[in-house]
């Protein structure tokens, strides 16, 4: 049976890889499967599958216009060696919770178990579509999206990508990282701004119906590798399962018991895909959503109304500083009993006033959700205790999840097995985790960090750090928030 893609603001429904390639709705909404599938694989049998294999069992449900041969070599493609695990996303036992490591792959965040493969769906979502244009990824990242999406897309033929980044707002690892990029079709823009500005800045140029003309008069088009791209989300659901599999392979549950999941969010993509496998079927309890001080879903989650009409605040976790959380529209929209109007007329009064409030029947349809934040202070503690307790060192990402997890639990009593999703290497914020264990490694220079890391963390340092160490500089652009629209023509020559 094929799976039809519609757009959260209305309209005709699309197959799945139209709407890989459109990123987003004309209409300016995100595409939704029409219905979650249910899961028809047994756990029992998942367990003794490869994450390749389980890839392929939840993504095949989802991409239904791709061939069993399509999807199998993209998987294939996607998850080989660039990964530094056979088991590509292993789990690791500490301090009371199950922390499900999402960063062996080239970039060392989560966002490589998505921009692996995205590439590869593109491409043969092109094929697919009969598209000759070549296709333009534009991006905007807080920090690890556009290192992921540039080396997922590097020197793929018939495609081309920009990233625009917050100047003054990612780690020195995650900047260095960015513009060291090989690759011919790849172009770096550091913005004068903040990632809310640098997305809608993204969105606003995605909109512009004028542009997409002459973008195509050009032999162009626009395409997002953003995690509104339904491509990011889906391969995302796959961990979920997959970790859910590991656990009850490795008798740590009994097949069919609940669990947890808690999710460091930002864009609200790695939750919402955890709730959709919870939709499938998978015996997923509750869904515990933890931001940092910018805590815009906390306070959504509480009171259900949303307003970003507050102060942006620069933190140790900058993947998570965001003020609009894009995916969220997509359970704004199921909530609100898939009403295209009702969704669009909450999105306007975002876009409008900054704020929205839902009715108390979408309130009700919440509660598998449980949101909570952690400041500074408590995401440094958290780093610091679970490595003098236990040896095992986590992300300040990660940490946050940590601590709201520790909130959670003190709240609530629960004290069903849980994963937490540990979304960055340590090694790519090394400064503030050291830091967090010892203020006094504040003296040493980024790269002592690394090799001190290294020796009071016992793993060995990752490829992706090594290789920035001597990288030369390959990017050295700039723009003000108003002329991103130039710079994208500037470099595609038209
Ligand atoms: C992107 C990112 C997040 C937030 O994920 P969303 O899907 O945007 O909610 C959290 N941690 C890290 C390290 C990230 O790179």
């Amino acid at each position: 049976m094929s799976l039809i893609y519609k757009s959260t603001r209305g309209g005709e429904g699309v197959t799945a890889s139209a709407a890989i390639l459109k990123g987003l709705a004309e209409n300016g909404g995100l595409f939704v499967p029409s219905q979650i599938p249910a899961l028809d694989v047994p756990v029992e049998k998942l367990a003794s599958m490869t994450y390749q294999e389980v890839a392929y069992e939840v993504m095949k449900l989802y991409l239904t216009d791709f061939t069993e041969e399509e999807l199998k070599k993209c998987i294939n493609n996607a998850y080989d060696s660039k990964f530094d695990t056979e088991e590509i996303a292993p789990l690791a036992y500490a301090d009371g919770a199950y922390y499900l490591e999402l960063f062996h792959g080239s970039t060392i965040a989560f966002k490589d178990m998505a921009l692996s493969i995205l590439p590869h769906l593109m491409t043969t979502a092109a094929k697919k579509n009969n598209v000759s244009n070549e296709i333009v990824i534009l991006t905007a990242t807080s920090g690890d999206t556009g290192k992921a999406a540039m080396a997922g897309f590097a020197d793929v033929e018939g495609t081309r990508i920009i990233v625009f980044y917050p100047k003054d707002g990612v780690s020195p690892v995650q900047e260095k990282q960015m513009v060291t990029q090989k690759g011919k079709n790849t172009f770096v823009v550091g913005i004068h701004g903040n990632f809310d500005d640098a997305q809608t800045g993204v969105k606003k140029m995605f909109n512009d119906k004028a542009l997409a003309k002459e973008l195509a008069d050009h032999g162009f088009q626009f395409s997002s590798a953003n995690s509104i791209n339904i491509g990011r989300l889906v391969p995302q659901i796959v961990y979920y399962v997959y970790a859910y599999a590991m656990l009850v392979k490795n008798e740590e549950i009994k097949n069919g018991e609940k669990i947890n999941v808690v999710v460091p969010t930002g864009n609200f993509g790695n939750i919402l895909a955890a709730y959709y496998a919870k939709n499938m079927g998978l015996p997923i309890d509750r869904l515990i959503c933890a931001s940092n001080e910018n805590k815009v879903l906390y306070d959504f989650f509480t009171t259900g109304s949303y307003d970003r009409n507050r102060d942006f605040v620069l933190t140790s976790s900058p993947s998570m500083d965001i003020l609009i959380s894009s995916n969220l529209e997509r359970l704004i929209y199921k909530i609100a009993g898939e009403d295209p109007e009702a969704n669009s007329a909450l999105m306007s009064a975002l876009s409008g006033s900054g704020k929205y409030e839902i009715t108390p029947q979408m309130k009700e349809k919440l509660a598998d959700f449980y949101g909570n934040f952690a400041d500074e202070t408590e995401t440094a503690g958290m780093i610091h205790d679970l490595y003098t307790e236990t040896g095992y060192v986590i992300d300040t990402h990660t940490a946050v999840a940590g601590a709201v997890y520790k909130k959670y639990v003190k709240e609530t009593g629960d004290d069903k097995k849980t994963i937490i999703a540990s979304t960055a290497s340590p090694y790519k914020f090394a400064r503030s985790v050291m830091t967090a264990i010892d203020s006094r490694y504040d003296a040493m220079d980024d790269f002592a960090l690394i090799d001190e890391l290294s020796k009071i963390a016992n793993v060995a340092v990752p490829k992706a750090v090594e290789e920035i160490r001597t990288a030369p500089v390959l990017h050295n652009n700039q723009c003000d928030v108003d002329a991103m629209e130039a710079t994208v023509k500037g470099w595609l020559g038209i």
